[in-house]
Order: structure tokens, then C-alpha cells, then sequence
């Protein structure tokens, strides 16, 4: 049997055919369409599903196990309809989940991004073998997936988990999700981006390392500067984990996970510029057991979370099955 993944981007669309096991046995990338018209852009997705299926080796016609969707933005995964994404034109209270389960015939769930990433990483990533997991992005954004006692936690309104939008400055910069001073507004790649333009001293490496363009002064010229102990790019990077430790202490006081898996920016930081002097930090603002206990690790999918992101939604909840 297999298992059909689809994840749904602003810019890209990804569909994987795969296993169980997260491997992949056919699959397709592409702009996303933008017809402005999301009966359209779902017809395309179903044609192109079709396709890959047919494709697939082993797969063919009622062979589908399940599919899966991970899709930006407000979800009501039990009815399996994306509600009103930021980055989709004409994507209203779409029912994706049962549009494409009635085309090809096989059941279907729906999560948000971060919902679908947090779920790739407990089947086929870094979380694997661990019942409570949280899960951060890290990326432009800061996203976020909870799992607790091996289940996803949703919440009463869908949107759980959103780590990124945690209060950590009373009055703070102004977010892009509206309010003011949560943790994604200091250390989100875009905010950290629009910062570092600008503080960073002309003299900075950073600066040289961009060609002396400030519009390209961003994470990672910072992190290639920090690599080289440039004295602006370390302090930078140090207050960018005194925010993450903050935000990281309120999620571990709420929810106690065993493991903690952080994605893009912190991964392509690595041990010695993010995990090993964010573990210190952290030792100031949780108990001792806690800190002994918890382990802070860096993404294991990378370029894979888009095809894995499907796939795990697809699987059944092990709770559920
Ligand atoms: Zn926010």
C-alpha cells in the first residue's frame, strides 16, 4: 500500500508517493498555480497526483493507503479544510481534504505546516521514538508542532503549538502576525534580517562577507561572520539565543518535553554557535532535572521536510489506529 503527500506552499507545491516508512517512491515539484481560483489550482493538483500515482513503481490504481496535506495557514484538521491561508489567492474555508479524497478514493488529512513538520520529524526525523516532542521552524518565521503523550496537540481552536507568537517583550516590536513583542518578531529569520540591516556596523565582517550590499545582510552572512569570531556578529548572535532560551524556557515550563527539535537557522548554526551555548543559557531558567533530561537537537530532514511533511500527515495518529 501506499501513501500519497502533498505539501502546499505560497511559491512551490511538493507530491510524494511513498511508504510507511517515509520513503519515497515517486514524486513532483513545482510553482505553486495561482489561478486566483482554488477550484482550479485543486484540479491541477489532483491531475498531477493521478500522474505520479500511475507512475509510481508499485503504486497504481487502488493501491492508495491514504493522503496527506500540509498546507500554510489555519486549519480545521478534523473537517480537513484550510480556512483563509495568507499566501494563497482565492484559498477560502476550501475543503481540500474532501475534494481530494472523493477524486481519488482514498481517505485524507489535513494539517498546518508546522503541524505537518512536527509530525515528519516524530515518523521519519529527529523525534523519532520520543512521545513528547516540541518542534520549531526557524526559519523566516518561527513555527511551531507540539506532540504530547504521542498525540498532536491541536488545541480547542487549531492553532496550538504556535510557539512563534509566545509574549516575550511587554510592548515590544511589532510582529507580523499583528501584536507586539513575541518571540518570532526577535528571532525569525525575517525579523532578525530587518534588524541586523539595521545595527550592522559598516566595519562589521558581516558586511564584507555580503560584498558591502546591506540589502544582503541576513542569518546566514551573520552565522559565516560568527564562524570567524567577528566581535558584532557574536554579540548579535548571543542576545538572538538569549530570546530563543527565553522562549525555549516558557515552552519546556508548559509542556516538559523530552526532546526539542529546532529547524533551519539554529540547524545550519550547529553545536558550537547555537545548541551548546543555548544549553547554558537555559541552565539559568530551568530546574536542573529538566535541563539534565531534555535533549536540544537540530532538524534531521532538511530538504526532505516538504516530501516527509505529506507522508506523515497521511499516516494515522498512533493513538488513533
Ligand atoms: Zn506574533
Amino acid at each position: 500500500m501506499t501513501l500519497l503527500g502533498i505539501d502546499v506552499g505560497g511559491t512551490k507545491v511538493v507530491l510524494v508517493v511513498g511508504d510507511r516508512e517515509g520513503r519515497p517512491l515517486a514524486r513532483l515539484r513545482r510553482p505553486m498555480s495561482r489561478t486566483g481560483d482554488w477550484r482550479r489550482d485543486v484540479d491541477e493538483l489532483i491531475a498531477d497526483a493521478r500522474r505520479l500515482l500511475a507512475d509510481a513503481p508499485g503504486a497504481g490504481a487502488g493501491r492508495l493507503e491514504a493522503i496527506g496535506l500540509s498546507v500554510p495557514g489555519p486549519v480545521d484538521a478534523p473537517r480537513g479544510v484550510l480556512r483563509n491561508p495568507p499566501n494563497l489567492v482565492g484559498w477560502r474555508d476550501v475543503p481540500i481534504g474532501r475534494v481530494l479524497s472523493q477524486a481519488l478514493d482514498a481517505p485524507a488529512r489535513v494539517e498546518n505546516d508546522a503541524n505537518a513538520a512536527v509530525l515528519a520529524e516524530h515518523r521519519f526525523g529527529a523525534g523519532r521514538g520520543v512521545d513528547d516532542l516540541v518542534y520549531l521552524t526557524m526559519s523566516t518565521g518561527v513555527g511551531g508542532g507540539v506532540i504530547a503523550g504521542g498525540r498532536l496537540v491541536r488545541g480547542a481552536f487549531g492553532g496550538a503549538g504556535e510557539a512563534g507568537h509566545i509574549p516575550i517583550e511587554p510592548g515590544g516590536r511589532v510582529c507580523a502576525c499583528g501584536l507586539r513583542g513575541c518571540l518570532e518578531a526577535y528571532v525569525g529569520g525575517h525579523a532578525w534580517r530587518d534588524r541586523l540591516r539595521e545595527v550592522v556596523p559598516a566595519s562589521s565582517l558581516v558586511v564584507e562577507i555580503v560584498g558591502g550590499d546591506r540589502e544582503q545582510v541576513g542569518p546566514e552572512a551573520l552565522l559565516e561572520a560568527a564562524r570567524r569570531a567577528d566581535a558584532f556578529a557574536l554579540e548579535e548572535l548571543g542576545r538572538w539565543l538569549d530570546r530563543l532560551a527565553q522562549g525555549l524556557a516558557a515552552i519546556v515550563m508548559l509542556l516538559e518535553p523530552r526532546r526539542v527539535v529546532l529547524g533551519t537557522i539554529a540547524a545550519a548554526a550547529g553545536e558550537a554557535l547555537c545548541f551548546a551555548p543555548l544549553r547554558a543559557r537555559l541552565a539559568e531558567r530551568l530546574w536542573p532535572h529538566q535541563l539534565e533530561q531534555l535533549e536540544i537537537v537540530p532538524s534531521a530532514l532538511g530538504e526532505d521536510l516538504p516530501a516527509l511533511a505529506g507522508l506523515a500527515v497521511a499516516l494515522p495518529d498512533p493513538a488513533e489506529a
